[in-house]
């Protein structure tokens, strides 16, 4: 079966207090969910998986913006969007060309079976930042929606 004649599966994430949550659609296979564990320092330290397919589709909604702090570092490229609650990270996007790309931390699924999870160390380091931008235009969800549940 075609990428596009597949039917998508819907994944619900949240992080642990659950101010921050997402609706995926997942339109890659649902029994084989690639997860990144990230080896740069911030996900070495938070223990950061993601994962990402370019057909999907994410909408997040944030019950509280007062109490999501954005994070940035290194090429500043991307923001990490952590829960100032509860200190989980469920999403992280990457505004390019005005259009805004995300990858979600497998750790904040809620309702995918661990066994759909291909877990496998990732490094991006020494990547110069055209190459970082472009992989994550081909690679990141790019159907992103914030959602303001106020
Ligand atoms: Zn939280």
């Amino acid at each position: 079966m075609s990428e596009q004649g597949r039917p998508t599966t819907a994944i619900t994430g949240r992080c642990h207090c659950g101010n921050i949550a997402f609706d995926l659609e997942w339109r890659g296979d649902p029994r084989e969910i690639p997860a990144r564990a990230c080896s740069c320092a911030f996900c070495a330290k938070h223990g950061g998986v993601w994962t990402s397919h370019p057909g999907s589709r994410l909408r997040v909604t944030v019950l509280d913006p007062d109490l999501v702090t954005p994070y940035q570092f290194g090429t500043r490229t991307a923001t990490f969007h952590v829960c100032a609650r509860c200190g989980v990270t469920p999403v992280v996007t990457c505004e390019i060309d005005g259009r805004l790309y995300s990858v979600v931390n497998v750790n904040a699924f809620e309702n995918v079976d661990a066994v759909c999870l291909r877990r496998a160390p990732a490094s991006f380091e020494g990547e110069d930042v055209d190459s970082r931008i472009a992989r994550r235009k081909r690679n990141w969800i790019g159907d992103v929606a914030f959602g303001d549940a106020r």
